[in-house]
């Protein structure tokens, strides 16, 4: 089986289902930039595709940052003189503000209204607040809770720790033809909030546990990291490696039912840019491509100019544009497993085009071949249009001159990508378009269906 195959194979609704059912799944779990709640996230990861989970300490230096304390959360209320909670965190992980510090005290609703947060123009929301690098404590809550609390005296209570630990992110990376990379980024910080976190963390896994059967030209590494921080650490730790990493992809918001949009990577003309544009625009939806700008998810950070990677952001809705957005209205029903599979389908499509795109050579440029007496082409004369399968292999024939890439000539033709690599496929086996070697790192002797692979052990047997 190979990338392209992925999507084709599945019944319609399933992915989109079992997507949903992971969201569901994780969304209780209390996470944060650090702590237990991201381990039991990465270790519930870990059962669906392989992973390494790595730990690094808290005060670890990562370029102009440092690894922060960790900070684990097991309760916190605040009550009222009749002894009842009314803030409970048990109830829903967004009341307590993230990174808050521990607090056990008696306050008047005065002083206390200082660490409430709620959002009056949506009073039936929680708001999502964190507070890393400022030591504070703060409870989040519905407009319509804060009104109705009485000017009385309150308990108050935090049971968290904020201590020496770790930053914790994992690591999955699936071994491809090439030790060339397709850098996958999704983070994975956020509490009880789905299309922002987890809906991507849910598409990471689908893809990955996918690929994992199938033959891929590239190696691929899906990085589920905090927010932020997590790519700081792992560029710091990995600066070598970036130069491995061809295209890159970063994972985010992308349950919501709103359209696809790319945010372009800095670069702005990467081949990444390029196939998500052509998948977009062949794909009969509507769509935005968005141009780079340093405000966002972790393309801040791999698109940093010291790093400048081709890395661009896939999501539906951006970040910030949808009311819902880091609020408890974030939840289950905001997702739809629709849109999750929408998304999957296009995530799997942008990989179809960068695994197969390959500069092919004509091996008769002098004139075109005769097809017909190949059964490549229809056996009456006189018809006005060329079919769609003709066409694309008069474009793969014509263009596949070493200088133009199979995406290069869809872009050109207008044609889909997939009718072109199919008209590739079909000239090849006729031994009229060749495989124009890049030079690639082959990682071990990966048996392949890819035709980089098929032309290589031609190579070798001839
Ligand atoms: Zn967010």
């Amino acid at each position: 089986m190979q990338v392209a195959d992925i999507a084709v194979r599945v019944e319609a609704g399933t992915i989109g289902r079992e997507m949903h059912q992971f969201v569901t799944e994780l969304y209780p779990i209390c996470r944060s930039l650090t702590g237990d709640g991201v381990r039991e996230t990465l270790r519930r990861i870990g059962q669906h595709i392989p992973l390494t989970i790595r730990e690094v300490a808290s005060g670890t230096e990562v370029f102009d940052w440092t690894v922060p304390k960790e900070w684990n959360i097991r309760d916190a209320y605040v009550k009222n003189s009749k002894g009842e909670r009314v803030i409970d965190f048990r109830k829903h992980n967004l009341h307590v503000m993230g990174y808050s510090v521990p607090v056990r005290q008696k306050m008047l609703l005065n002083d206390l209204k200082a660490h409430l947060h709620s959002l009056p123009e949506h009073p039936d929301w929680i708001p999502y607040r964190t507070s890393y690098y400022n030591e504070n404590w703060g409870f989040c809550l519905t407009h319509r809770q804060l009104l109705e609390l009485k000017d009385e005296e309150y308990e108050i209570c935090i049971d968290s720790s904020l201590e020496n630990g770790h930053l914790t992110y994992g690591e999955c990376y699936l071994t491809g033809e090439t030790t060339e990379e397709i850098l996958v980024s999704s983070h994975v910080c956020h509490p009880s909030l789905c299309n922002d976190n987890l809906s991507s963390i849910s598409l990471a896994i689908a893809v990955a546990k996918r690929l994992k059967g199938t033959a891929h030209r590239y190696s691929y590494r899906f990085l589920f990291a905090p927010a932020t921080l997590g790519p700081i650490v792992w560029l710091a730790q990995n600066e070598a490696q970036t130069a491995r990493i061809r295209h890159g992809l970063i994972l985010a918001c992308v349950g919501d039912p709103g359209k696809t949009t790319y945010k372009k990577s800095r670069r702005g003309d990467a081949e990444v840019d390029r196939a998500v544009a052509h998948m977009l625009k062949h794909s009969g939806q509507d769509y935005q491509i968005n141009e780079f700008s340093p405000w966002g998810y972790d393309e801040r950070q791999y698109c940093s100019p010291g790093f400048n990677l081709p890395v661009g952001c896939l999501m539906r809705t951006p970040n910030g544009c949808f009311p819902e957005y880091h609020s408890s209205a974030d939840d289950l029903e905001f997702v739809r497993a629709e849109s999750l599979e929408d998304s999957f389908n296009k995530c799997v499509s942008i990989l179809e085009v960068l695994e197969n795109n390959y500069t092919y050579l004509n091996q008769n440029p002098k004139c075109e071949p005769r097809l017909g007496k190949r059964g490549l082409y229809r056996t009456m004369g006189g018809q006005a249009h060329a079919t769609s399968n003709e066409l694309a292999m008069l474009w793969m024939l014509n263009f596949s001159d070493g200088k133009h890439s199979l995406l290069d000539i869809a872009e050109k033709s207008g044609l889909p990508f997939p009718a072109l690599r199919q008209a590739a496929d079909a000239l090849r086996e006729h031994h009229l378009l060749k495989v124009q070697m890049p030079e690639v790192q082959i990682a071990g002797s990966a048996e392949s269906a890819s035709p980089a692979a098929a032309e290589k052990s031609s190579e070798k047997r001839s």
